[in-house]
């Protein structure tokens, strides 16, 4: 770790934990701890948590679990602690109130007491001027006498912030380039809710100054938000993060992910056994471009991230990429933790030795543990179902193919090989006319994993019963 704090890199995930983490968010995630981890420098979990009617415990332990799931680890946060504890904005409340009456003092604040039908109708009226909805700055030019008789009828009111006018606000996004707002455009905005509680504008910028983060790594979402978060910490002399906005995720139609493209929740893709490294092979190449274009393992991946190469272009989530990341994540796995992965999906009491041979010979077949089970039932089940196509080959073998077999394959002792070469001199067939039947009858499929290994964890009189079975389906 350098030792010039000023010139680490700090970064953050902010989430706010009010569902379960879908690929957005983790792909936001991902972005954040690789900046850190290449750089050195240090990555922070912090949960925004201060609109308590939607957030729940049991969904930030969720996060903290599909994370870890994930591969992340966060140098401070709720559940480590850290130099800037609390990690949970819930917990932050008597910080932001220090940090508001310093606005408060300096005159940049006052209570809106607009109702929610009041800059409904408003909002409603610059819509329909073409103008761009902002406050319409109803509640800034209040005299003394008239907030202290609203007040003192118990008018609820929310906290403003008083934009100052007449000003640019720029900065440089680290992937859009330079920004540049005019304050004018930028309505007087709320820092306190009318039930007291802090707005994200205000809370997630105190934090960040607060906690040392220097670089803001979120979704474009957040853009017009940046103008509004620097005015504040100018207002309050803290320090100004860098930012980089990615471009959010969409589904391959371009809109924005959600369920109607799928599962977009980890928990949803993890339960159906798409393993970490297929997400962060996927993810790391959203809005983030590699050099290498095959597999990458953890230090591989920290090696590759670079921030010039955060992208503008959409970021499109593609289940055929998502795939295609997960056969090399299968390819990746050892046999031991390939057992271990599709375990739910094999025979109760299968012994240790069996449960190798069996993954070693149909593991090249193997996308998700689901795609096990009907390897499962050829090797250690009855075959009573065949595909349309097996059916076919079965037939056409003839019965004369299948009488021939018997006498030379599943004879106790007897190797499939020779066997299979005495079989194509017997019968004249060589090649798929000779292989596929053989296939068929003794899987019921015409794809899958070699036969011959296949086959050797079959018992003899199993093989037998089969062949004599396909004998009868092809008379
Ligand atoms: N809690 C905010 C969100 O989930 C954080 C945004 C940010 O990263 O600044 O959108």
């Amino acid at each position: 770790m350098p030792s010039d704090s000023q010139d680490l890199l700090v970064t953050r995930f902010a989430p706010s934990p009010t569902g379960l983490l879908h690929l957005g968010n983790a792909r936001t995630a991902l972005l954040n701890y690789l900046a850190a981890r290449k750089a050195g420098g240090r990555f922070i979990l912090r949960i925004e948590d201060t609109d308590e009617a939607r957030s729940s415990e049991d969904f930030m332990t969720a996060l903290f679990a599909d994370l870890h799931w994930l591969g992340l680890e966060w140098d401070e946060g709720p559940d480590i602690g850290g130099p800037h504890a609390s990690y949970r904005q819930q917990e932050r409340r008597a910080i932001y109130d220090e940090w508001l009456s310093r606005l408060d003092a300096a005159g940049l604040t006052y209570p809106c007491f607009c109702t929610p039908a009041e800059l409904n109708i408003s909002r409603k009226r610059q819509l329909a001027a073409g103008q761009p909805p902002r406050y319409a700055g109803t509640c800034r030019n209040l005299t003394q006498e008239e907030r202290a008789e609203r007040l003192a009828r118990g008018l609820p009111s929310a906290l403003r912030f008083r934009v100052p006018q007449g000003q640019t606000v720029s900065f440089v996004d680290l992937v859009h380039g330079e920004q540049r707002f005019n304050s004018d455009d930028i309505g007087d905005f709320i820092i306190r809710r009318t039930d007291g509680s802090t707005a994200f504008f205000f809370s997630n910028a105190v934090d960040d100054a607060l906690m040392g983060v220097t670089l803001v790594l979120r979704g474009d979402d957040h853009m017009t938000n940046t103008p509004r978060q620097i005015l504040l910490l100018q207002a309050l002399a803290l320090p100004i993060p860098q930012y980089a906005h990615v471009a959010l995720l969409l589904g391959m139609d371009g809109a924005p992910l959600s369920k109607r493209h799928g599962d977009t929740s980890l928990r949803e893709l993890r339960e159906r056994g798409y393993l970490p490294g297929a997400l962060r092979n996927h993810l790391a190449r959203l809005g983030h471009s590699c050099v290498t274009d095959g597999w990458l393992d953890e230090k591989a991946l920290i090696a590759e991230f670079d921030l010039t190469r955060l992208g503008r272009a959409a970021a499109k989530f593609d289940y055929a990429q998502l795939r295609h990341w997960q056969k090399e994540a299968v390819a990746h796995l050892s046999t031991e933790e390939f057992v271990k992965w599709i375990a739910p999906e094999l025979p109760p009491g299968l012994d240790a030795q069996k449960q190798v041979e069996f993954v070693t010979v149909v593991r090249g077949n193997i996308e998700l543990p689901a795609d096990a089970r009907a390897w499962v039932k050829v090797v250690f089940g009855k075959l009573d179902e065949f595909e349309p196509a097996a059916l076919a080959a079965i037939r056409e073998a003839g019965e004369g193919f299948f009488t021939e077999a018997l006498q030379v394959i599943g004879q106790p002792g007897a190797e499939f090989k020779p066997a299979v070469k005495a079989l194509g001199q017997a019968t004249g067939k060589k090649g798929p006319g000779l292989f596929m039947p053989l296939r068929a009858a003794l899987t019921g499929f015409t794809h899958g994993p070699e036969l011959a290994p296949m086959l050797a964890l079959l018992p003899a009189a199993e093989i037998q019963a089969r062949l004599e079975h396909a004998r009868r389906l092809a008379v």
